[in-house]
């Protein structure tokens, strides 16, 4: 890897990595973190943690009133432990809860509503403007950070997603069908794309990566020469 970027004494840029879900982003965005020295900010659980804690209380996945002000009551902290990250909600750890597919599905619902929205990207300018933090999601390029330093767009195919997503949860002893999978991550983007606040789309001056055919190493490395000339620069 790229050590002439670490422990250097970086310029805090804003990196955005925006895309749809299953094509890397989360392990990408650690490990450029980590390598930068940089904080990293999965804007992808916060919407999650929405959906579970509106879940377990019942709430309608269309009020925005109450939606709103779960937003606003809820103790969001992401902390880390050894190597791994874990997200608190309220003081409960909630990283494996929010990882399974029926919150997965109702977080598209939840990111749908515009109240939600407005708090939660509130809440993400405030743990990145000072910067030295990379950003994942899929409107941080757009609407997050419209000012972020570097941008990058990563995809992959619906079937490479599916499959990585069937044998990550598969890894965690889930009982998974692939087909199955590969219809969720299908209906996630349409869920995504077609919805009418902040749908998840690339910014104009945003890098893509098509990750289909790369491993992390590789894109990582892509990632950190980018980086790299733009410090340079
Ligand atoms: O990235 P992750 O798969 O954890 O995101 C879960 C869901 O949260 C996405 O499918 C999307 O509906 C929503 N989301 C969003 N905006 C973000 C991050 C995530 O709408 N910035």
């Amino acid at each position: 890897m790229n050590s002439l970027l670490k422990g250097e004494d970086l310029p805090g840029l804003i990196i955005a990595i925006d895309g749809p879900s299953g094509a890397g982003k989360s392990t990408l965005s650690k490990a450029l973190a980590a390598e930068l020295g940089y904080v990293n900010i999965d804007t992808g659980a916060m919407y999650r943690a929405v959906a579970l804690l509106a879940t377990r209380r019942q709430l309608a996945l269309d009020d925005a009133s109450a939606l709103r002000l779960l937003c606003r009551q809820m103790q969001l902290e992401f902390r880390r432990n050894g190597g791994q990250e874990r997200v608190f909600v309220n003081g409960e750890d909630i990283s494996t809860a929010i990882r399974l597919p029926e919150v997965s599905l109702l977080t598209s619902k939840v990111a749908a509503c515009s109240a939600v929205r407005e708090e939660l990207v509130q809440m993400q300018q405030q743990l990145g403007e000072k910067g030295g933090v990379v950003l994942e999601g899929r409107d941080i390029g757009t609407v997050v950070f419209p000012q972020a330093d570097i941008k990058f767009f990563l995809t992959a195919s619906a079937e490479e997603r599916g499959q990585r997503r069937f044998e990550e949860l598969r890894a965690k002893g889930m009982s998974v069908d692939l087909q199955q999978t590969i219809a969720e991550v299908r209906a996630r983007d349409a869920a995504d794309s077609s919805r009418e606040h902040a749908p998840l789309c690339r910014a104009e001056d945003a890098i893509d990566i098509d990750s289909t055919a790369l491993g992390i190493d590789q894109v990582l490395a892509l990632m950190l020469g980018m980086v790299k000339e733009r410090l340079e620069n």
